[in-house]
């Protein structure tokens, strides 16, 4: 058995919790039991989520999309409700972590979308004011857009969303895991063949195909389903507790 307070710290410092200005509080979002045995890990903290979690015996969950948005209503009222009622009445502890799961140069999304995608990374940008959101990487060898589109396709085993031009070779690439699709056009400005993302926008068909550029919306959900998972096993074998991981499927 270890603690939360031990995992928490200890998850703040490696995630560097300190240095990022986030949308939502990264950490401890909702107190529970001080003993763990069993870390549940998930890319949202949806009811769903939670029954599953609460089934699998969890004693703390670490998501990637917690609670406490900023600009949504601050009332714990509706699903919102429900959601942490499920927390509290089990006494499981929320544990989220967002732009440092995003960003981290091992257990990041972006990161483990590298390796799954084999992609060898050049550099991590800044964007919208988040240093090292986007990230900069390239291909042993160029291939065409279709084998590139079948290569992420295959990496997440889904249908991924494609615009703008498909037909190009593609050797140095973007990626910024979730909804990253506003940040296409700093993919373009470091000359990259191709960009990825969670989702797309309606601008985003227009500025991929008038900017000579391949975009992959490869899923919100999809591209974030990687770093919470690294990050439970890494806390599972530092600690010497259970990780078990839930995926709840999304087609966003
Ligand atoms: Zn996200």
């Amino acid at each position: 058995m270890d603690s939360l307070n031990k995992l928490i710290d200890y998850g703040n410092r490696t995630l560097e919790v300190g240095s990022y200005r986030d949308y939502c509080p990264n950490g401890l979002q909702i107190a529970g039991r001080d003993d763990i045995q069993t870390l549940v890990t998930g890319v949202t903290a949806s009811a769903r989520f939670l029954d599953a979690a609460i089934e699998a015996g969890a004693d703390a969950v670490l998501v990637h999309h917690g609670y406490f948005w900023k600009g949504e209503s601050s009332a714990i009222v509706g699903m919102k409700y429900q959601r942490i009622r499920r927390l509290i009445q089990n006494n499981i502890g929320l544990l989220a972590y967002h732009l440092p799961l995003d960003c981290h140069p091992e257990f990041g999304n972006n990161a483990q979308l590298a390796k799954r995608f084999g992609l060898n990374v050049i550099a991590q940008h800044s964007a919208g004011e988040v240093d090292g959101l986007l990230w900069e990487g390239e291909l042993p060898d160029s291939e065409s857009g279709a084998q590139f589109i079948a290569r992420i396709s295959g990496a997440l085993d889904r249908k991924c969303l494609v615009v703008g031009h498909q037909e190009r070779e593609i050797k140095r690439v973007a990626w910024c895991s979730g909804g990253g699709q506003r940040f296409l056009n700093n993919a373009v400005a470091l000359g990259v063949d191709a960009y990825i993302s969670g989702e797309i926008s309606e601008q985003t068909t227009h500025e991929a195909q008038e900017q000579g550029v391949l975009y992959i919306a490869a899923g919100h959900h999809a591209s974030e389903r990687y770093g919470v998972q690294a990050f439970g096993a890494h806390l599972a074998s530092r600690f010497d507790i259970n990780h078990k991981h839930i995926d709840i499927d999304n087609p966003a």
